[in-house]
């Protein structure tokens, strides 16, 4: 194995070795019962970081196994809240400890910046993690006012075994958002990194346990998702499944969790964010803004703000700052201090990517800058804009994935609170202006999950995430990922002397 710094003229990440590459089952590493194995790549030049066990449905099923004894059997259940508190706490400060590490990892495995991944990524799972270890105590129930001689209380239970399914273009955070409530909640666990970056969450679990955590409250199994991943949406033993990933593969999991045993489903899936530019906006500010909601982490982000809505009395200046601005970012190595951009994350989504800017070329929309891929190593590609952009086309109604931004002329209001919602995504949407009623009218209008007004990307720990439409159901983050880790139980007791 290689360091994943060691090629860098100048280093600014900590040269880090991969340790852990097994699955994680009951608290030992393991390697997948078939004994297969996969490659994980590096975004920057396509070779192979490490090969990682592949596990397929009988590891779940021995991740399952486990979860389930260490849910219904001990020592989880029987510990106190705190003590689950105080293990969450010991976890968070293990990975501040090893933030720098960490962060290398994941850029090494995902070729985001290095000074993202350590500045925000890491530290955002941190402070994840010391807030749901902060809720861990402080979840009960109710007292009920009967009409009778009752008296009636709710427990709020964990729900059991969750499974959770995870993408590539988060893999810390989205391992965060899932693990830090259904712990809080006193749930166990069986998660399926992505196939492209399965190497932080094996890091982190492994920490978790020198963390105090019990065996098999954390399972991970890495692997594909027609595997690996549908084995954990259909399992008979599996009591709730959270996922985040494409629409598509969203509705598979929930019809195999359907055709299974029914375990409620969480879905965080795509979206095509509307970012809308009002005429008040000061034209310098809404370009940086709306560069930022498109092209931040390589346009890898499902809320990305996707459609760049204009009004069409700045539209032209904009068009020309935007240019000016994607001819300054930063694309390269991103183990290199400065680089804002580095390379999309395999060759399947770099197709994808370059099959989109072909047929945006096609489909009439002005290429304004970018349209190709940057050198024939690794997975780069040209921060690219399309200026008049027809609502039907296809880089105005897909969802992209890469460094690609689609620029939609609007005339009024009205017109385009219609053209945004006319998606089949609600996942987010970005607003700019100084006007509050405009603000106000556009926050209430827009079908989405968050509307970020005059800022984009705030992601705090309190903050819930999550879609309307196709872009899923359910929330994550603050309290309202809770619910989706617990079960009500209501207690009926007849009172003898009311
Ligand atoms: P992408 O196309 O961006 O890779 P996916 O939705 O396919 O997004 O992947 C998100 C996660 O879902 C990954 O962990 C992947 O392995 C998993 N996955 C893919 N297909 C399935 C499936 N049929 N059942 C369960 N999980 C799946």
């Amino acid at each position: 194995l290689g360091t994943a710094a060691s090629a860098l003229e100048e280093p600014i990440a900590p040269p880090v070795q991969v340790k852990h590459t097994q699955l994680l089952i009951d608290g030992q590493f393991v390697n997948a019962a078939s004994g297969k194995t996969f490659p994980t790549f590096d975004p920057r030049t396509g070779d192979v970081i490490a090969n990682v066990a592949e596990g397929d449905a009988p590891d779940v099923n021995r991740a399952v196994k486990a979860a389930r004894k260490a849910f219904d059997v001990g020592p989880w259940p029987k510990m106190t809240a705190y003590e689950r508190s105080c293990i969450m706490l010991r976890f968070a400060d293990l990975l501040e400890k090893h933030n720098d590490e960490i962060a290398a990892l994941e850029t090494w495995d995902n070729g985001k910046p290095y000074e993202q991944a350590s500045l925000v990524e890491v530290p955002m799972a941190v402070r994840l993690f010391r807030y749901y270890a902060g809720w861990a105590d402080k979840i009960h129930g109710l007292t009920v006012p009967a009409d009778g001689p009752y008296h009636v209380q709710t427990l709020h239970e964990p729900i059991g075994v969750a499974g959770q399914i995870i993408p590539w273009n988060f893999p810390l955070l989205m391992f965060a958002w899932k693990v830090g409530p259904a712990l809080a909640c006193g749930n166990s666990i069986v998660l399926k990194s992505a196939e492209q970056t399965p190497l932080t969450a094996l890091y982190a679990a492994k920490l978790f346990h020198e963390a105090g955590l019990p065996p098999g409250v954390l399972n991970i199994v890495s692997g594909f998702g027609p595997t690996a991943g549908a084995a954990i949406a259909r399992h008979m033993d599996i009591d709730k499944v959270a996922f985040t990933g494409s629409t598509e593969t969203g509705k598979a999991v929930l019809e195999l969790a359907s055709k299974s045993n029914l375990k409620p489903v969480t879905l965080e899936l795509g979206g095509k964010s509307p970012f809308i530019v009002c005429e008040d906006a000061d034209v310098d500010q809404a370009v940086e803004l709306a560069h930022f909601a498109l092209f931040f982490n390589q346009g890898q982000c499902c809320c990305a703000g996707s459609r760049t809505f204009v009004h069409e009395s700045i539209h032209d200046e904009f068009v020309e700052k935007a240019k000016a601005r994607c001819l300054s970012r930063v694309v390269g190595d991103p183990f290199r201090k400065g680089v804002e951009q580095g390379p999309q994350i395999d060759q399947e989504q770099f197709n994808k990517i370059l099959r989109y800017i072909k047929a945006g070329k096609e489909s009439g929309a002005k290429l304004v800058t970018g349209g190709d891929q940057i050198g024939t190593k690794g997975f780069y590609i040209m921060p690219t804009i399309f200026s008049e952009v027809q609502d039907d086309m296809a880089i105005a109604t897909d969802e992209i994935f890469g460094p690609v931004q689609s620029i939609i002329k609007f005339k009024t209001l009205d017109e385009v609170i219609k053209r945004a919602n006319a998606s089949r995504y609600g996942l987010a949407a970005g607003v700019f202006t100084q006007n509050i009623e405009t603000a106000n009218t556009l926050t209430r209008a827009l079908r989405v999950g968050t509307v970020w007004v005059n800022c984009f990307d705030i992601f705090d720990a309190g903050i819930p995430f999550g879609g309307y439409k196709m872009s899923g159901t359910g929330r994550e983050k603050g309290i309202y990922s809770l619910q989706n880790y617990l079960q009500v139980k209501a207690v009926v007791t007849p009172l003898k002397n009311p």
